[in-house]
């Protein structure tokens, strides 16, 4: 496993997260269990992926 990928650690998320952190937000991390592709951690690069 390499490390360079800089997305967000959430299947389904496209964010970038703070450097340093594996997630984006809160919300990516308490929902990296589920299996839900659809990314509701509110920033734009995922809003937008949303129908
Ligand atoms: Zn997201
Ligand atoms: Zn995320």
């Amino acid at each position: 496993m390499s490390n360079d990928s800089k997305k967000c650690a959430m299947d389904g998320c496209t964010c970038t997260p703070p450097q340093g952190q594996k997630y984006c937000s809160a919300y990516c991390e308490t929902a990296k269990g589920s299996t839900k592709l659809e990314c509701d951690c509110g920033h734009p690069a995922c809003e937008s992926q949303k129908l």
